[in-house]
């Protein structure tokens, strides 16, 4: 089992299939093991992760991280915490528009699909509407963020893109941040204890 999901891994970093439709070469980025308590699914790496490849060292992380789970790098980092993966696990550029490409459905199906059913997790962290949509598609998505939900049978948290471009969500919905964020931070601090 360990064995198949290091294989599959393995093959998933080197994976380029969408070179010729992201007109660059793609990095594949995945942290995380069998064992992850959280898994987290957010939409695709920025331009700064596709050259870190390091998920979350971009602005969005920052607020990630530090505001919202107020964890350390150590804790976020630790494969054994946190399964971090996103609908494309490549950063997938920019359309013609200048605006970011979504994220190519094809790496759900080849490869995220798999990855999960090896991981042993106790929650999903789903990050944005893109991503909420893949696992719960007949949902409204700000319903999706305000309540506890269920996936696989476990208990799925769904959070809005923490982008500092997201602003307008924010202001529309200041329960976020004054009430639900304090919430799913008590939760990710008793799984992680
Ligand atoms: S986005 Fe996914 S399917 Fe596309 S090259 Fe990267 S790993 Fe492969």
């Amino acid at each position: 089992m360990e064995e198949e999901f290091n294989k599959l891994i393995k093959e998933l970093k080197k994976c380029d299939i969408c070179k010729n439709k992201f007109g660059f070469t793609p990095h594949p980025v995945v942290i995380g093991n069998t064992n992850s308590k959280i898994v987290q699914i957010s939409q695709a790496p920025s331009r700064t992760v596709h050259e870190s490849l390091k998920p979350f060292t971009d602005q969005s992380g920052k607020k990630l991280k530090y505001d919202w789970y107020q964890i350390t790098d150590e804790e976020f980092y630790n494969p054994d915490n946190f399964y971090i993966a996103a609908l494309s696990h490549c950063y997938p550029g920019k359309d013609k528009n200048g605006n970011d490409r979504m994220p190519p459905r094809i790496c759900y199906e080849k490869w995220i699909k798999k990855e999960l059913e090896y991981i042993n997790n106790r929650i999903y962290i789903l990050i944005g509407a893109k991503s909420a949509k893949v696992f719960f598609p007949n949902d409204n998505f700000n319903d999706l963020v305000f309540k506890d939900n269920c996936l696989n049978s476990k208990l799925t948290l769904v959070l809005p893109h923490p982008s500092p471009l997201n602003i307008k969500w924010f202001k529309d919905h200041p329960d976020f941040l004054n009430k639900r964020i304090y919430e799913v931070r008590t939760i990710i601090k008793e799984i992680l204890e």
